[in-house]
Parts: C-alpha cells; sequence; structure tokens
C-alpha cells in the first residue's frame, strides 16, 4: 500500500490538540473562566481555564425557568452569548473542534492508538447524542432545575471529580454515592474507548451534536473526488470514529479532523466551500461496484 501523503500540517493535529488542552487547562489564564472553551472541558477542573459550553447551557436552562415565571420575557433567557460563541465556531469549521481542539476527543484518540478496535456502534446511537442535547441540557435541567448532563459527565469524573479531592483534600470527606457513580460512569467510558472509536463522540456528546447540525453548512469543507480515487481503503481504515469518508466527510459523524486528507492517492482535499474545486470535485459519491473494506 502506498504511504500517507497530504500537507504537511495535517501531521501536526497531535501537538495542536496537545497545546489545546493546556491553553484550556493551564490555570495561569483563570481570568478567562467567563469565556466558553468550544471543546468539551471542565469548568470545575482546578486548573481550568475557560467555561464548559455545555455547563453554560444547562445552567441558562435552570435559570430560565424563574425568570419566566418571574414575567421576563422569552429573548431575554436565551443564552445568547454560548449559543452565538457555539454558531460561530460550527459555522467557520464545522466539527473541526472534536477533530482538532477538545480536550476529550484528543483522549479518545490517544486511547485509540492502542488499536484494540473490535466493535463498531450502529448507526442509530448516532441519534442520541441528539436527544441528550435536547433532554440532558435542555429540558430536563429547565424542569428539575439540576444540570444532569453535568452530573454524570465522564469529562467532569475526571477533571473535576478527580483533580479537586486531589489537590483540595478536605473535599475528600464530602465525596457520596453520585462520585462514585459518576466515577463509574467515566471507567466505563474509558474502557469503551480502547475497543471502540470515539465512542463518547459517536454516540453520547451533546457538544458534538451541536456541531454536527452545522457540519455540512460551515465554511470549511472537505472534498472527495471519486476520480482520484483507488479504493485502497486506507482512509477508511484510519478514520478514528470509523465512518467511510468516502461517503461520509462532512456528515454528522464526521469529526473534520482531516486524516483521510492524507489519502496516498490525493483524493480527499479541503478548504473553504467557495474554493476553486469546491463545485465539481465536492463529494461525488463512491463509484459503483467499489469495495468498501470491513
Ligand atoms: S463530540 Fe467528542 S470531540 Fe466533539 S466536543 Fe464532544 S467529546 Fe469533544
Ligand atoms: S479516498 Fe480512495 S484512494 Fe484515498 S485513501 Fe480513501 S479509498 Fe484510498
Ligand atoms: S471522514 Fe475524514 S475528516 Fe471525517 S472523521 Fe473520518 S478521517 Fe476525519
Amino acid at each position: 500500500m502506498k504511504q500517507p501523503a497530504g500537507p504537511r500540517w495535517l501531521y501536526y493535529r497531535g501537538y495542536v490538540q496537545f497545546f489545546s488542552t493546556l491553553l484550556a487547562n493551564s490555570y495561569f489564564l483563570r481570568g478567562l473562566k467567563g469565556f466558553c472553551y468550544p471543546g468539551l472541558n471542565c469548568w470545575s477542573c482546578p486548573l481550568a481555564n475557560f467555561a464548559c459550553p455545555i455547563g453554560a447551557l444547562q445552567y441558562s436552562s435552570i435559570s430560565a425557568r424563574g425568570n419566566l415565571a418571574n414575567g421576563k420575557p422569552l429573548w431575554s433567557v436565551l443564552p445568547l452569548y454560548v449559543l452565538g460563541t457555539l454558531i460561530l465556531f460550527a459555522a467557520l469549521f464545522g466539527r473541526m473542534m472534536c477533530g482538532w481542539l477538545c480536550p476529550f476527543g484528543w483522549l479518545q484518540d490517544l486511547i485509540g492508538r492502542l488499536r484494540r478496535y473490535k466493535y463498531k456502534l450502529p448507526k442509530w446511537t448516532g441519534y442520541i447524542r441528539y436527544a441528550i442535547l435536547i433532554a440532558g441540557v435542555f429540558v430536563i435541567p429547565y424542569y428539575t432545575g439540576e444540570p444532569w448532563f453535568t452530573k454524570l459527565c465522564p469529562q467532569g469524573a475526571l477533571q473535576g471529580g478527580i483533580f479537586q479531592p486531589l489537590l483540595h483534600p478536605e473535599l475528600r470527606a464530602g465525596i457520596q454515592t453520585m462520585w462514585y457513580i459518576k466515577q463509574g460512569i467515566l471507567l466505563a467510558t474509558l474502557m469503551a474507548m480502547v475497543f471502540i472509536r470515539r465512542p463518547f463522540c459517536v454516540a453520547i456528546c451533546p457538544l458534538g451534536a451541536f456541531f454536527s447540525l452545522f457540519n455540512r453548512w460551515s465554511a470549511w469543507q472537505i472534498k472527495y473526488d471519486a476520480e482520484a480515487c483507488t479504493d485502497c481503503g486506507w482512509c477508511v481504515e484510519h478514520c478514528p470514529v470509523g465512518i467511510d469518508p468516502r461517503r461520509e466527510v462532512n456528515g454528522a459523524n464526521c469529526i473534520s479532523c482531516l486524516e483521510c486528507q492524507k489519502c496516498p492517492y490525493g483524493a480527499i482535499h479541503s478548504g473553504l466551500r467557495w474554493g476553486p474545486e469546491s463545485t465539481a470535485r465536492l463529494s461525488k459519491g463512491v463509484p459503483s461496484g467499489s469495495e468498501v473494506p470491513s
């Protein structure tokens, strides 16, 4: 099989993920807690600098109920700042934040390097994350007054749940059943990462669900050239979420990591959707009669 190719900058993705995680958790920029980070990074981690957008949306849902009951108009309770930030990032980059910036996505890539993938999640599991976005982030917090996604989030269990009691021993006396449940969820998620490609991103993450709504329409797009493709299967084997790039680049499950752009035959490119190759070559689909390697 030919060697992977593509522009040099594609090979720095791991470094970008590392520095993104460092930036989000460097402690020294704590004055930025009011800004949303476009990735899943727990706000309550003692080292975290930014706000988690999913946490911010949940607390907006919680406060909206009381504010509406007090007669405030609907527009005034909408989380315009958080939604605006997420929409701006997603409209420009689609899900590239998942592939290049998100600390929890990076963790899944690192564990994925063990290359023990044995299972593939059925396609319908990709819809669970939308249900979690609607129910877990908006509806349930609104009616219960509790941020239920945060209570169960494995990234929170890792960053807040482990580092807080580690750095602040006085908190350990307050550990209750919920802490153990959350750590159990984290353990199960970590185990799943060994055997399934990015399981949390594929099935669970409400932030990824939000970004996926924009992936097909974002300014940055991936372009598949069916004429240059030899059906070697390299891209299918190396896609971190286990989809077939020939069919599903820019789709809801594509995290825009651009790994498939390393195609040895130069059949996959990316760039602004209005670029020179945008219309003629954009996702023409797999040539008929081609085999998709399993
Ligand atoms: S889908 Fe994955 S990579 Fe994207 S925000 Fe969620 S955890 Fe991070
Ligand atoms: S796009 Fe075609 S040629 Fe390129 S890696 Fe994928 S299957 Fe191989
Ligand atoms: S299709 Fe390509 S860009 Fe999308 S997730 Fe797979 S490898 Fe990454």
